[in-house]
């Protein structure tokens, strides 16, 4: 469990003050250079003894990643990415760092960018975020007019500049190629991988994508030391996380808590229980729209929120978005819903993406309204098998996933819909 003392985004708790001047108060800003003047490697080692992995969905671990990084230019420039782009159903954590912690992103985004080679950092943001591109902006504007960014960036003796990108509302884009294709003014299509950004990124340089609340938590874990930031949570899975819980909880909300807290725990503590009470349970998906869901009697007994428990589950934690279905929930509409916004959103670039959504959203169509036969179920789980893996981002897998977590877990709740409307289909009536 986090007190109150251990939480870094303490304007989510009523502090809501996220001016320059309210964010020196709660010790932001509060010697950077000195941070800074520690030196890359110092940066870097720190971040890796942190434990810190990703908070896109993939979870690498950070400090790996800006370890590969060219140390020396070869005459490119080096560039960090801020994926802001937050899309996936369910998800709205950066959306709260953006609108009440944005000076804590932006240092986050200089330390970040110094350890990096890199004097410019763009970030891109949702196109639905307008508010959160107006609060970051202003925030940027302070920091500029404050000389925290811009040239000798808080006397740090780096020069750094920061841009915000507004995108303009395709999911794709959340995918780190599609995002670089889509700054670079091009059509937001994912690239094929070779090679990886740290080698050839935006404009054809090294660049290093990470998403908002990864970059957020840096000056924090070096004010106060790694040691302190992987204290919580369990080996492998360390840190304090932003959770963002809906669904059918009598309190949804946006928190920072330790990785690895009990699901009941998460869930009792901030949300004032399910609707219902806990028998009420039926399903969570535990990481936004991309990971299985899993029954609720497994989340409330066992369950762990952190990268390694979801994933012996088969699940995942992703974007720790937590959606909660009580039993009201129609758990088969609920995933077709989901399989019409992957249809809707594949680029289209792929053949196994692009048909096999349409196939996926197809069949999940016939067996929403019980007008499948039994047998399509199982194909239906081929056609996820031959996604999956099979595509050129991960937009294929998040599609074929959810799918996969329906039958594997509530297999009776589709056949019955099938056997139900075989029982009340009327009969055909003879051709005279
Ligand atoms: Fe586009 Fe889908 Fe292929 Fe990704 S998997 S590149 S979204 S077609």
């Amino acid at each position: 469990m986090l007190k109150d003392q251990d939480r870094i985004f303490t304007n989510l708790y009523g502090m809501h003050d996220r001016t320059l001047k309210g964010a020196k108060a709660r010790g932001h800003w509060d010697g950077t250079a000195k941070i800074i003047k520690n030196g890359r490697d110092w940066i870097i080692d720190q971040m890796k003894s942190s434990g810190l992995r990703g908070r896109g969905g993939a979870g690498f671990p950070t400090g790996l990643k800006w370890s590969f990084m060219p140390k020396e230019s070869d005459g490119r420039p080096s560039y960090l990415v801020v994926n802001a782009d937050e899309s996936e159903p369910g998800t709205c954590k950066d959306r709260e760092i953006m609108r009440h912690d944005p000076h804590t992103l932006i240092e986050g985004c200089l330390i970040a960018s110094f350890a990096m080679n890199a004097n410019a950092c763009y970030i891109y943001i949702r196109g639905e975020y307008i508010r959160e591109k107006e609060a970051l902006q202003a925030a940027i504007d302070e920091a500029y007019d404050a000389g925290l960014v811009g040239k000798n960036a808080a006397k740090s003796g780096w020069d750094f500049d920061i841009y915000l990108h507004h995108g303009a509302g395709a999911y794709i884009c959340g995918e780190e190629t599609a995002l670089l294709e889509s700054l670079e003014g091009k059509k937001g299509m994912p690239r094929m991988k070779p090679p990886f950004p740290a080698g050839a990124g935006l404009y054809g340089c090294p660049t290093t994508v990470n998403n908002v609340e990864s970059i957020a938590v840096v000056p924090t874990i070096l004010r106060r030391g790694p040691e302190w930031f992987s204290s919580f949570g369990r080996p492998n899975n360390a840190g304090t996380k932003l959770f963002a819980i809906s669904g059918h909880v009598n309190n949804p909300c946006v928190v920072e808590e330790a990785m690895s807290i009990p699901f009941a725990e998460l869930i009792d503590r901030h949300c004032g229980g399910i609707r219902g009470g806990w028998d009420n349970l039926k399903a969570v998906i535990p990481g936004g729209s991309s990971v299985p869901m899993i029954p609720g009697k497994t989340m409330h007994e066992d369950a762990i929120m952190d990268f390694d428990w979801l994933r012996e589950q088969r699940s995942g934690l992703g974007t720790a978005a937590v959606i909660v279905m009580d039993q009201s929930t129609d758990v088969v509409k609920a995933i077709w819903r989901l399989s019409k916004f992957y249809k809707h959103e594949s680029c289209g670039q792929c053949t196994p993406c692009r048909e096999g959504t349409g196939w996926m959203m197809r069949v999940m169509d016939r067996l929403v309204k019980g007008d499948a036969e039994p047998e399509e179920i199982d194909m239906l789980l081929d056609v996820t098998k031959q996604v999956e893996g099979h595509t050129i981002c991960a937009l294929g897998d998040a599609a074929a996933w959810p799918i996969q977590g329906l039958i594997r877990h509530f297999r009776d709740d589709i056949e019955e819909r099938i056997a139900h409307k075989r029982k009340t289909r009327k009969p055909a009536v003879a051709a005279e």
